[in-house]
């Protein structure tokens, strides 16, 4: 048996795009506590720019690692298809790229204008709640030629040429359209030279182009290439290479770091030395992996005892797996014994660390395997309503198949502590390449996707309802304290047309007009009423439309009415429906009550009329 089941670990990964889908949901998504999010995204450049993927666990769409993941996702697609299909996850694959494709197409409106961010980070990161309910504006931003970004057109070609590789077979007019868009893409980055992170300034705090744009005009012409066979692009490819960093105080190409968002020079190693078989590149590639298992010149990526190869601080296991994707597909090329097995091995060994087999004897991937992260930093899997990232104390959803960050040094220590985005966020980019490896390993050693995957979550109680308690009581009167309240998570989801009904019994010969309705504080409007419900049974109507009561803060999330009913004939609470399960101590804490009914619209949401 394989040491883990990398069916199922791949069925969970590829779920995790679904989580992090913006906008409208497709009939597709799978996770039953998302929902339609972000949908006027675009409106402040009059564009339609809903979709893509959030980043990580916040809801920022950043261009530059929205594009690199799907780069490396397609890429382990063209590899490794074989696996996909055997394994019944070709169909969610497709899905997940068509979906962020899709937003690349639209953010790509002409031929020099593309847009590369949507949300604003600081405004972002400073609210903590799911994506169904965002709060605050979200500004567009984009390269063109005045200010252009070769790094982000270059990978968005990358991107969607690698994808349409993948749609060939099935979808030859999209992948024609996706052709179309990463030829314009990539001339537009050939073309209007600069860094896209000195244009679009707000992105140098969370994803700046620190290695610069010579490595995606490589990049995304090594895909232009193996998408349209067109040996211009080969040609274009091979004479940037000499652009590529290297070591400082040499001409050695850079082989002390990884590919990743930023910088993709390791990558173009292997495909060039795949493609041409020339010794340059075979030498870079074999250089950088040695660096990554055996060392070169006596030096060595950091490991940790436990066996993870550890380059950085924030994200290593994400580190770790592209390095491990990559040395996959190099070693499946390689004919050298020696080299074939090592990188092999290494990028086995690697994987397997992130699924379990480490000191922890700990699964970093979320609802997967033994012990796995409950508590990722990510926003809408919490689930808080009070914009506050320690309540609840647990995460009410499980993110399914999304690969944590994991030890931020070569110690395998790890807390599942929401708090720490350096060692438990998740990205789209940390879960691309690692998707990709696991088809890999899939296709080598077997596993089972899971039969019921998923199953669909139960919420943790009432999402959105009343509470009350007795403010005030006397010979002739009730005065109730209301709480509407919405914790709502399944999806998460704000209530605009509220209102609520309180029932009660007139008692002895009482008319309805003998009643008088009174409101001492009222975040709603005025009680109206009273209304026959039947028979001796009247109800009050507090009518809270109007105003969003949602899981946006501890305010946001519910509103407060206290009203008084009085009578000037007799008065008897103790037969009034409503009464039943309010807490009837005096300015006691309100409790939850289901005899009073709430109401969205026309449709009643809570509780339970006499
Ligand atoms: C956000 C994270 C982000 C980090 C660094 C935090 O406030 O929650 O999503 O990675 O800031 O920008
Ligand atoms: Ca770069
Ligand atoms: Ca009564």
């Amino acid at each position: 048996a394989p040491a883990f089941n990398y069916g199922e670990a791949l069925q969970k990964s590829l779920f995790f795009y679904e989580a992090q889908q913006s906008g409208k949901l497709p009939s597709t998504n799978r996770v039953t506590w998302r929902g339609d999010s972000a949908l006027n995204d675009g409106k402040d450049v009059g564009l339609d720019l809903t979709g893509g993927w959030f980043d990580a666990g916040d809801h920022v769409k950043f261009g530059l690692p929205m594009a690199a993941s799907t780069t490396m996702l397609a890429w382990g697609a063209i590899e490794y298809r074989d696996a996909y299909t055997s394994s019944g996850q070709l169909t969610y694959l497709l899905n997940n790229l068509k979906f962020v494709n899709d937003y690349f197409i639209k953010a790509h409106p002409s031929p020099n204008v593309l847009y590369g961010q949507v949300g604003n980070g600081g405004t972002d990161h400073a609210w903590w709640g799911p994506a169904e309910v965002l709060p605050m504006n979200r500004p567009a931003y984009k390269i063109d030629s005045s200010c252009g970004g070769s790094d982000l057109a270059g990978e968005t070609a990358a991107a969607m040429a690698a994808s349409s590789m993948v749609f060939r077979s099935t979808n030859p007019s999209y992948a024609d359209t996706l052709l179309t868009h990463a030829k314009q893409l990539y001339t537009f980055a050939d073309t209007v030279r600069k860094k896209y992170s000195d244009c679009i300034t707000d992105a140098a705090g969370y994803y700046q182009s620190w290695s610069g744009y010579n490595d995606e005009l490589v990049w995304g012409a090594i895909w232009l290439y193996r998408a349209t066979q067109d040996s211009s692009y080969l040609a274009k490819a091979e004479s940037y290479y000499a652009n590529l960093g290297t070591e400082p105080q040499s001409t050695t190409k850079s082989y002390k770091w990884t590919i990743a968002w930023d910088d993709k020079s390791y990558g173009c190693y292997v495909l060039l030395a795949k493609l041409t078989g020339k010794q340059q590149y075979v030498d870079d590639a074999n250089r950088w992996l040695d660096y990554w298992t055996v060392g070169v010149n006596g030096q060595h990526v950091p490991y940790s005892p436990g066996g993870e190869a550890v380059l950085d601080t924030w994200g290593s296991l994400r580190y770790a797996a592209n390095t491990a994707f990559t040395a996959f597909v190099y070693s499946d090329w390689l004919t050298d014994a020696t080299r074939k097995s090592r990188y092999h091995d290494f990028a086995v060994r690697q994987i397997n660390y992130a699924l379990g087999d480490n000191p922890r004897k700990s699964s970093y991937m979320v609802g997967f395997g033994a012990n796995p992260p409950r508590n990722p930093h990510h926003r809408t899997a919490h689930g808080s309503w009070s914009n506050n990232i320690n309540e609840p104390a647990q995460s009410r959803h499980i993110l399914y198949g999304a690969l944590v960050g994991g030890p931020k040094s070569a110690d395998d220590a790890y807390t599942d502590s929401r708090n720490d985005y350096t060692s438990n966020e998740v990205a789209t980019d940390y879960n691309a390449a690692f998707t990709g490896a696991l088809a890999r390993l899939y296709k080598e050693y077997g596993g089972t996707p899971l039969a019921n995957f998923p199953v669909a979550e139960t919420p943790d109680g009432p999402e959105i309802y009343v509470q009350a308690s007795v403010n005030a009581t006397g010979p002739n009167f009730t005065e109730i304290k209301t709480l509407v309240v919405n914790h709502s998570a399944w999806p998460a989801r704000a209530l605009t047309d509220g209102s609520f009904r309180y029932y009660f019994t007139l008692d002895g010969s009482t008319t309805p007009s003998q009643i008088t309705l009174t409101s001492a504080y009222n975040q709603c409007k005025p009680p109206t009423g009273p209304t026959l419900f039947s028979g001796k049974i009247y109800y009050v109507t507090i009518d809270c439309s109007g105003q969003a009561i949602a899981p946006q803060g501890q305010s946001e999330s519910r509103r407060e009415v206290q009203f008084r009913i009085a009578s000037s004939g007799t008065w008897d609470p103790a037969n009034d429906w409503s009464y039943t399960g309010v807490a009837t101590t005096p300015g006691s804490t309100p409790v939850t009550v289901r005899n009073i009914t709430l109401h969205s619209g026309g449709t009643t949401i809570w509780g339970d009329a006499p």
